[in-house]
Parts: C-alpha cells; sequence; structure tokens
C-alpha cells in the first residue's frame, strides 16, 4: 500500500495523469464533506494525497469546504518527512515545495506517518461523541464486534489516548503503527478519527460505516420560551450588554441555543467544557455562564479588570455573542452543542484538564490558525 517513491518529474504521463484524478476526485470530496457541519467544522479537519515524492496536504487555516473555490493543498516534501521519520526525528518541520505562503497543516506528520495514498482527518460529531466518553476503546470493540456481519471485520483500526495535537500526537501515532504498520483507522480520544485507504471513494466508505457504526441519537430540543405578554407595567427583558453598552446578538443557530435553555446542558457547560482541542482553541478554556443578565453585569462590575466575554450563556435565556464572533468560532460552537446533545445526561464526560489545556493555549501554531480564521 506504500506510495511509490519516483520524483514527480521522473513518473510521466501515466504518473501525471493519475495524480491528475486523485487531486479531482479528492477535491471533490472534500467540498462534499466541508459542507456537512456534523464532519467538518470551519478549519478543521484535514485531508491529503501522496503523489511519488511529493505529499499534498491541506494547508493550515483553510477550510476544507473550500477546496472548489481555491487551491488549499500545499505540495510538501514527503520523501524529507518519511527519512526524517526513520531517523526518529519526528520534530521535523515539513518543507514546502514551491511557493504560495500557505502553511501546511498542523497535522501535516501525521499523513506522511499513514502509509495509505489518501489520508482523511475528521473531527466527525458522530465519532467525537463516543470519544468523549470514558471507556471509549472497549466501546468501539464492542460496536466493531457486534456490526461485522456481512461487511465483515473493521480493517485494523487504532484507538489511542488524549495527546496534544502536534509533535505529542504525532508520536503516539508512530508508536501505534510500529506496532501495527497495515492500520488504516486511527481514533484519537478527545479529537477525532484519521482514515487512510487507497482513494477518496474508499476513504469514504470506511467513514460511512464509521457514522453508521458510531451513531447516536440527539436528544430533542426543549421548547423556545414563548414570548411573554406584553406588560406596560413590567420593565422588558434585558439582553446583556457588550462592552460599549450595547445589546449583544442572539447566537443565530437554535441549537447553540439549547445549551442555555436545556437545563441539563447548561448543567453541562460547567463541567464538560474543554471536550477537545479545536473547541478550547476557538472558544477559550471556560465558558462565561450566569443565571441572569443583571448576574453578569454584576460579576462584571464587581471585577474591573475582567476581560469582557465574546460568549455568554444565560440561564434558561439564551447565548448571546460580542460583534465579530467568527463563522469558526460559530462552526465550534455548534459542534459543542452536537456533541453535547447526543450524550446520556447521567454520564460523565472526559475533558481536558487543566495541564492540557495550558499546553494547547499557549500554543503559536494555534494562534496562527484562530488569527486565519474568520
Ligand atoms: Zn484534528
Amino acid at each position: 500500500m506504500n506510495a511509490p517513491t519516483t520524483a514527480p518529474d521522473a513518473r510521466g504521463a501515466t504518473g501525471k495523469t493519475a495524480d491528475a484524478r486523485q487531486r479531482a476526485t479528492l477535491t471533490d470530496y472534500c467540498a462534499s464533506i466541508g459542507a456537512d457541519p456534523l464532519l467538518v467544522q470551519g478549519a478543521g479537519g484535514n485531508a491529503s494525497w501522496k503523489d511519488g515524492a511529493t505529499l499534498w496536504v491541506k494547508a493550515s487555516g483553510t477550510w476544507l469546504a473550500e477546496a472548489r473555490r481555491r487551491d488549499i493543498f500545499v505540495p510538501v516534501d514527503l520523501a524529507h518527512l518519511r527519512a526524517a521519520v526513520a531517523a526518529g526525528q519526528l520534530d521535523v518541520a515539513p518543507r514546502p515545495l514551491g511557493e504560495g505562503g500557505l502553511r501546511p497543516s498542523i497535522e501535516t506528520l501525521l499523513h506522511a506517518l499513514m502509509p495509505q495514498p489518501v489520508v482523511l482527518h475528521l473531527h466527525a460529531v458522530e465519532l467525537l461523541a463516543q470519544l468523549v466518553r470514558p471507556g471509549f476503546a472497549e466501546r468501539l470493540r464492542a460496536l466493531a464486534e457486534a456490526e461485522q456481519g456481512a461487511a465483515g471485520p473493521l480493517p485494523p483500526w487504532l484507538a489511542l489516548a488524549y495527546h496534544k495535537p502536534g509533535l505529542p500526537l504525532a508520536r503516539a501515532v508512530a508508536d501505534g503503527l510500529r506496532r501495527q504498520p497495515d492500520t488504516q483507522i486511527v481514533f484519537l480520544q478527545n479529537h477525532g478519527v484519521v482514515i487512510g485507504a487507497a482513494d477518496a471513494g474508499a476513504v469514504d466508505a470506511l467513514l460511512r460505516r464509521l457514522l453508521w457504526l458510531c451513531a447516536t441519537p440527539p436528544r430533542p430540543p426543549v421548547p423556545v420560551p414563548a414570548p411573554v405578554a406584553v406588560d406596560m407595567d413590567a420593565p422588558a427583558p434585558t439582553p446583556p450588554r457588550a462592552s460599549d453598552g450595547r445589546p449583544m446578538a442572539p447566537v443565530p443557530d437554535d441549537g447553540v441555543q439549547q445549551l442555555a435553555l436545556d437545563p441539563q446542558l447548561f448543567e453541562r457547560l460547567a463541567r464538560d467544557w474543554a471536550i477537545c482541542p479545536d473547541h478550547v482553541v476557538f472558544l477559550g478554556a471556560a465558558p462565561r455562564r450566569h443565571d441572569s443578565a443583571a448576574d453578569f453585569h454584576t460579576a462584571q462590575a464587581a471585577c474591573r479588570h475582567a476581560p469582557w466575554p465574546e460568549l455568554l450563556f444565560i440561564r434558561a435565556a439564551g447565548v448571546y455573542m460580542a460583534d465579530g464572533f467568527s463563522a469558526a468560532k460559530l462552526a465550534q460552537l455548534r459542534c459543542y452543542y452536537d456533541v453535547l446533545a447526543r450524550q446520556d445526561e447521567h454520564r460523565p464526560l472526559t475533558v481536558l484538564d487543566q495541564a492540557q489545556l495550558a499546553e494547547l493555549l499557549d500554543w503559536d501554531a494555534e494562534k496562527y490558525r484562530v488569527a486565519l480564521s474568520r
């Protein structure tokens, strides 16, 4: 299954045609899955294909959804990465080929380590909903065993504990692949999945099988409270105000609003916030959560140096955002709701601990990615 190692300019017309086909198919595939918020959130997730000694990998900060509108792939020197991996130098910096100015994905090494020609890494909601549950590996094993029938067993897979994306995660994946070199699926605790196969079609077939295997029905939404009859003598309920005194806007997503309206989800905000790296990198280490807008303003006034929140959860009232709350952040927030809505209300989740949060939030590569987001 290893990709050929001939240099790109020595492959001849057949190699070029195969590469063009791989690129066209994968571009279409990325655009289609990128449009599904249950599979891809904003700039999250990445894809790659190997073409001889070149690895084409999604550029950091670009969106899979834009694959047809702009060139989101960066060519990097695969032979260089493989030589470094063979020498045990997993901290190697990928060497981009050609010009373009975009950085290769922070997960480039993950793609180089997987031996298959096409590799997809996603934070798909149905999978993430399993990967935040304690004992997820045993649960996946039981699901996979129960499911194998006509489709046969799943291809070789691994389930890894949480590691910070980048070098620590690459090390864990490299160790796993040493133990089981024909691995095609890697489940990453509190993170997502990596799938490798011959082409986009084969990757998609595996992804669909995993989604079906892991699917959990979301809890039904609680009804949105009906507007109260206008009482001219009663003060109108006021939304929380931003730092400039103007009202904060409700987040325009009915699912996200459930995080404040559904009492079970509102309680979960406090204890089950840090479910995965992208969530924390885009939305911060802890939520701002208050019982009322008045309670929020009292707390804010009591601590003059407290930064004004970009995102605010008010119990039973709504979820509010400040001006400039980006589409990338909104996509992360929606993902958070989708994952929480798939949990049994009585079961705790595995969340990132303080040390894991600290290493994530002081990370230059992630700051670059957030700066590129919009
Ligand atoms: Zn990831």
